[in-house]
């Protein structure tokens, strides 16, 4: 089944209810947003020459068009590769190069990064702006009929950080998709055609996960007039938009929570806040509690798995009498319906209750591999179960608390850092013999990005020379927020820096 196929049925059923809306504005209905579909659909077939299963990368913030090229590009049975377009231009290269990508759809802000990486990725023909005249250009082709999708066929590519450095995409298809979806209506929340998704978040991750049970059942997209929705914001669209809900990382959980805007407000139309991605510290859920009610739920995944491996309900959060209430609240939930989860050891046997191993997932969400990269997907995937890099373990209730990250990432302001990237481009600096970067807890980021460099003789480098270094390469908000000069990193035998002991001095 094509994921495009929601937008097609629902251009029928609800042709004038509003399906995507900028702030309190309706953009369009979902008539108009079929047809718009079907035609730029056509335009990338006919005018752009793409073909089924080409790529096609978006850069872009979140706005109507967003939407409109991710379900155009479905439509035509493309692929599409949402970029985080907080991405430095370097990486964001990197990206569309790997993927192949033929076209990018960009918007003005991102056209001065993106438009000149025509003359360097070699497989990109077209860069398009939109809005703009060249997207209304491909608005005007002829629709198409939907292109044919299997069930194993890619939909999305999501790039994830690696720890080697180089990102990874793992290939979601529609099949993937079309399962996380269900198990959002089984496990987290119904979703009717009078309800409302407000991306707040990023488009190409979360947000755009949670954004498709919402077309699947005709809600309206709602794109946020900033970046940081605060609380004046948030009731303003809430009295626009009925039966809200929207994906959050925790840290803006705890923001809204404080927002003094949301003391005592009237919220009886928000419905759900899914947050996750990184760990919530139990005072600050217990403060979004006492301002949300129990609207919050949590969910545990990771790109690989799109967002479903474990999930803490509404029901769990709101259980207060439950005598391990406070235990759950700091764990992540109980496995999603459509998923098996385990916790194993190196040799992939499974744990016994209590006790820590690898988080290891099967199920039908789980992605098909790493595009293009074997031999990680290999590592990744074996015995036909994804193994997520994250350590935890099961009560006997069966609910899972997460211990630590096997990897090093750290993750700040909901946004995943990978220490080697920063590492590699502290390195870049002649005074720079040696880096190491960890992550130190912070009340206000959730983790801050901490490097211990070794200089190279003579002067040592100051942190102002080194944090420009680091925007020359890659994205301002990875950039250390502090740095500590050493003599020498601590080693263990075989010459790996013991991250863990650099931790403990912070
Ligand atoms: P990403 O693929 O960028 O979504 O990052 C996934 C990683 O974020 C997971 O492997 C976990 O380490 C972490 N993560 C996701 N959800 C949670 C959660 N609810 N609590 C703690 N860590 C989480």
């Amino acid at each position: 089944m094509n994921l495009a196929s929601w937008v097609e049925r629902n251009g029928r059923r609800l042709r004038s209810e509003p399906a995507i809306a900028e702030g309190t504005q309706v953009h369009a209905t979902w008539g108009a947003f079929a047809a718009r579909v079907a035609a730029i659909a056509g335009g990338l077939y006919g005018d752009l020459g793409l073909a089924a299963g080409d790529r096609v990368a978006i850069v872009m913030r979140n706005r109507p068009e967003y939407l409109e090229a991710q379900y155009a590009a479905w439509h035509a049975g493309l692929v599409t590769v949402p970029v985080n377009a907080r991405l430095h231009r370097d990486e964001i290269a990197y990206i569309l190069d790997h993927s192949g990508a033929k076209v990018v759809v960009t918007d003005e802000e991102h056209a001065v990064d993106v438009v000149p990486l025509m003359d360097s990725v070699e497989a990109l023909q077209t860069a398009v702006q939109a809005p703009g005249p060249e997207w209304d250009r491909l608005a005007e082709a002829a629709a198409i009929p939907l292109v044919d999708r299997a069930p194993d066929d890619a939909a999305w590519l999501f790039y994830t950080s690696g720890t080697t450095g180089r990102p990874k995409g793992a290939t979601l298809t529609h099949g993937n998709l079309l399962m996380a979806s269900l198990s959002y209506f089984a496990d987290i929340d119904q979703v009717e055609s009078t309800d409302s998704v407000l991306h707040a978040a990023p488009l190409s991750h979360g947000s755009g996960l949670y954004g498709l049970p919402h077309v699947a059942r005709g809600a309206v997209s709602v794109m946020p007039g900033s970046s940081a929705v605060d609380g004046a914001e948030l009731l303003a669209m809430l009295r626009r938009w009925p039966g809200m809900s929207f994906f959050a990382a925790p840290i803006m959980v705890k923001r809204l929570a404080g927002d003094a805007a949301l003391a005592g407000a009237d919220l009886s139309e928000l419905k759900t806040i899914i947050y996750g991605g990184a760990p919530m510290y139990l005072a600050d859920l217990e403060e979004a509690l006492a301002v949300f009610g129990p609207r919050l739920a949590q969910i545990y995944g990771q790109g690989e798995t799109p967002m479903t491996i474990t999930a803490l309900s509404r029901t769990d959060h709101a259980h207060r009498d439950h005598p391990r209430w406070r235990d759950r609240l700091q764990s992540v939930g109980f496995p999603r319906t459509d998923v098996e989860v385990r916790a194993v050891d190196p040799e992939g046997v499974e744990v016994p209750t209590g006790e820590v191993g690898e988080v290891v997932v099967r199920g039908g969400v789980v992605m098909a591999g790493y595009w293009d990269q074997p031999d990680e997907t290999a590592e990744t995937l074996r015995d036909g179960w994804l193994h997520t890099g994250d350590l935890g373990s099961f009560d006997d209730d069966g609910y899972l608390t997460l211990r630590d990250r096997s990897k090093d990432l750290i993750i700040s302001g909901g946004m995943n850092i990978y220490p080697r990237e920063v590492e590699e481009a502290l390195l870049r600096h002649p005074a720079v013999a040696a880096a190491a970067v960890v992550g130190r807890p912070d009340p206000e980021w959730g983790e801050a990005v901490v490097a211990f460099v070794v200089a190279a003789g003579g002067d040592t480098p100051s942190p102002d020379e080194l944090g420009r270094t680091c925007t020359e390469h890659i994205a301002r908000f990875k950039r250390p927020k502090e740095y500590h000069f050493v003599a020498a990193l601590p080693t263990n035998n075989y010459g790996k820096v013991l991250k863990r002991e650099l931790r403990d001095r912070l």
